[in-house]
């Protein structure tokens, strides 16, 4: 999943960064209000996680705009305020959850993992290709029947792809949804990940329906 982070504490917000990268998802990381509202202006989030007290104003306000979006990203407030009072503000502004720091990353972790299997509007449906069923709230993928074991940046890149089913998702698409904006690795990492997700969907006699389009990218097809 994509997420932002919006955290001025630069070591806090580097290690919520990896610590969610390390779990699978494509994590941005902003340190003012200002870069967060660039941030999602481009960028399609499934989760923000929000640090309220920002150098340039008050992350409630971001949580607030966020929620006049027709799908929202869920937001996870994270605040060093510990009253009461905060908390409910963060709740009435539209966050989904909220976890006081100091926090324990495993905790943020477990917190991230409930808000993002949390149904919303059946956005989370089963979703088929042929003999191929993804499960985005199980985080299962099986072929015929059986599963097919995938890492976590294997799974997002072939949901990304069954969700634009017939249509041709190109290399950029695939990076900027599967990995981060910051991503400097290896040029080759989409072909590299398309050609694992096809060997460990490929059975004999019926190869994984992933097609590449020469030039372009790739399509997945009934
Ligand atoms: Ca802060």
């Amino acid at each position: 999943m994509r997420v932002l982070v919006v955290e001025d504490d630069i070591s806090l917000g580097g290690v919520v960064q990896r610590g969610l990268g390390e779990d699978g998802h494509a994590v941005d990381l902003e340190r003012t209000l200002a870069g967060a509202r660039r941030a999602v202006a481009i960028n399609a989030y499934h989760l923000v996680v929000l640090d309220l007290g920002l150098p340039d104003g008050d992350g409630l306000a971001l949580c607030r705009e966020l929620h006049e979006n027709e799908r929202p990203p869920r937001v996870l407030v994270l605040t060093a305020r510990d009253a009461t009072g905060d908390k409910v503000l963060g709740l009435d502004a539209g966050a989904d959850d909220y976890l006081t720091k100091p926090f324990d990353f495993a905790e943020l972790g477990a917190r991230v993992r409930a808000l993002l299997r949390r149904p919303d509007d059946a956005r989370s449906p089963l979703l088929r290709v042929g003999d191929i069923e993804l499960d985005p709230a199980a985080h299962a993928v099986r072929r015929r029947g059986v599963m097919v074991p995938l890492t976590a940046r294997e799974f997002a890149m072939l949901h990304f792809l069954i969700d634009r089913k017939g249509q041709v998702v190109t290399r950029t698409e695939l990076l900027e949804a599967v990995w981060d904006s910051n991503y400097d690795g290896l040029s080759n990492v989409v072909d590299v990940h398309v050609a694992n997700v096809r060997r460990k969907l490929d059975l004999p006699g019926n190869p994984a329906p992933i097609e590449t389009v020469r030039g372009v990218g790739y399509r997945i097809e009934d």
